[in-house]
């Protein structure tokens, strides 16, 4: 514990607010991952980086073994079913896969992909990572899981069954709609009632719903069916948080119907005034004003960034996606453009070339870059402090070692400092084209004329295309 004090935006109350964990021996935080059907777009990747830095935060401010951060992945979702028959419709129609099997294969790779991405971006494992299949039926450990919920939720009469569904049932909780501050009544509006006319109220949404025998299904009281999509995150919060908890996070679009309905089932089964004490919600990354979406068809993939030159003809360090990223408040949008990511790239190179000179390796986290994130994790105004430390180093040493010790803490891999990364690409890409022509010598030379300078070289295959790849590490 210190005597810092993070102030933080609340969603739930629109204002500022001292954060005030219920436990400073266990601050606990809950984000909303991916639905695992393909590949994460640089969209998906704001919550991911944004969330890694409070992380970081917290466990600098609170310890690093006091602070507990789950992140779900959602593996059942009909975009999913759809994904595993597209991809393995043959293999299912000639019975050599099961449709789960298929399904699994999806579910399997993506989150994979997720895994290396997110690494990439420099971003830390979360404490918890549990996948929605593991929670939809009671568990052998005991630990909260749908099906009870929302047994729960009906025997407290917060919900009922309907025409193969089971329903919540909105007209129980007279203060729903608190996060989105969208009363009851409101609910009403752009309701397609003809569509909806099992619904008490036309908000009322899914908790349950009946599979076919096709479809991917579990046993319930109400027959073999599958989960709605919010009570995923309250089974699996309740989990490894307990029935209220400190934080919660995701993007903006989550607000509703998502989060709301997850406060809904979880205070209603749980009877709590809450569920968690801070709703935070990141902005969007737009791309030309309009936020980048799987549906818009304006999205790059964190992939195709970091591994092909889809995006301003070339291949993007993941650390100057995470910086470019952090270069705007969370909460405020991010026009996404290569000019962005240059900008980045610049500052990061001066950055680590200052780091470079560093002699102290004990040297502390800049006190002042701490305060201005712990100001509703002002990344924008921290990077400020970054520019000065850089700038005071030529004439105080102590300066650089500093802003190291600053890039490591949020997250910038500085085991790579004052190497010119796009150059060892370059020269990498100028190694592999005279290894095509079978150009050993020239080849060589490069090898070796990179390890003269520290850098080692490592070859080795991507597992998905079979290529050539050549990795490197500072060997100093
Ligand atoms: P989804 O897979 O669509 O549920 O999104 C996963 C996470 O990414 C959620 O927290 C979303 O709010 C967030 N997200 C999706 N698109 C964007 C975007 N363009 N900008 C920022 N966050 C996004
Ligand atoms: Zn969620």
């Amino acid at each position: 514990m210190t005597d810092k004090i993070l102030r933080i935006y609340n969603t739930l109350t629109r204002a500022k607010e001292d954060f005030s964990p219920i436990d400073p021996g266990n601050v606990r935080m809950y984000v909303c991952g991916p639905t695992v059907y393909d590949f994460a777009h640089i969209g998906n990747a704001r919550p991911v980086i944004v969330f890694d830095v409070l992380f970081r935060l917290l466990r600098h401010l609170y310890g690093d073994d006091h602070v507990t951060y789950a992140r779900n992945i959602t593996d059942v979702d009909d975009k999913i079913n759809d994904r595993a028959l597209r991809d393995f419709g043959k293999d299912i129609a000639s019975g050599k896969l099961s449709l789960n099997e298929a399904i699994r294969r999806v579910t399997e790779k993506t989150a994979n992909q997720f895994h290396d991405d997110v690494k990439a971006l420099g971003c830390l494992p979360p404490t918890f990572e549990p996948r929605a299949t593991e929670f939809v039926e009671p568990r052998p450990d005991g630990k909260t899981d749908m099906v009870g919920l929302i047994q729960g939720l009906i025997a407290r009469g917060h919900a009922y069954e309907a025409n193969g569904e089971v329903l919540f049932d909105i007209s129980s909780m007279p203060d729903y709609g608190q996060l989105s501050k969208r009363p009851l009544d409101q609910q009403q509006a752009g309701a397609r009632i003809a569509v909806d006319a099992h619904k008490k109220s036309p908000g009322d949404f899914v908790l349950w719903k009946l599979s076919s025998p096709e479809e991917p299904g579990w046993n319930s009281p109400w027959g073999r069916g599958r989960p709605g999509w919010h009570i995923e995150c309250s089974a699996m919060s309740a989990a490894y948080l307990g029935e209220v908890f400190d934080i919660h996070g995701g993007g903006l679009d989550l607000i509703f119907p998502h989060h709301e309905n997850e406060i809904a089932q979880s205070r209603c089964a749980h009877g709590t005034a809450v569920m968690a004490n801070y709703w935070l919600h990141n902005g969007f990354l737009q791309v030309e004003g309009r936020k980048m979406s799987k549906s818009e068809g304006n999205f790059v993939t964190i992939y195709d960034l970091l591994h092909t030159e889809k995006f301003g003809g070339r291949k993007w360090p993941g650390e100057v996606l995470r910086l470019a990223m952090l270069m705007t408040h969370y909460r405020e949008p991010i026009d996404f453009s290569v000019r962005k990511l240059e900008e980045a790239e610049n500052t990061l190179r001066k950055w680590k070339r200052v780091a470079d000179t560093a002699t102290d390796t004990d040297a502390a986290v800049s006190g002042e870059l701490l305060s201005r994130l712990a100001d509703d994790l002002g990344t924008y105004s921290g990077f400020q402090v970054l520019n000065e430390l850089a700038a005071e180093a030529s004439e105080q040493s102590e300066a650089a070692s500093v802003l190291k010790a600053s890039l490591a803490f949020l997250g910038f891999d500085m085991s790579h400092a004052g190497v010119d990364e796009a150059e060892v690409s370059a020269r990498i890409a100028e190694r592999l084209a005279f290894i095509a022509q079978k150009n050993w010598a020239e080849a060589d030379r490069i090898r070796d004329a990179l390890l003269a300078e520290g850098v080692q070289l490592k070859d080795g295959k991507d597992p998905a295309t079979g290529q050539r790849v050549t990795t490197w590490e500072v060997k100093r």
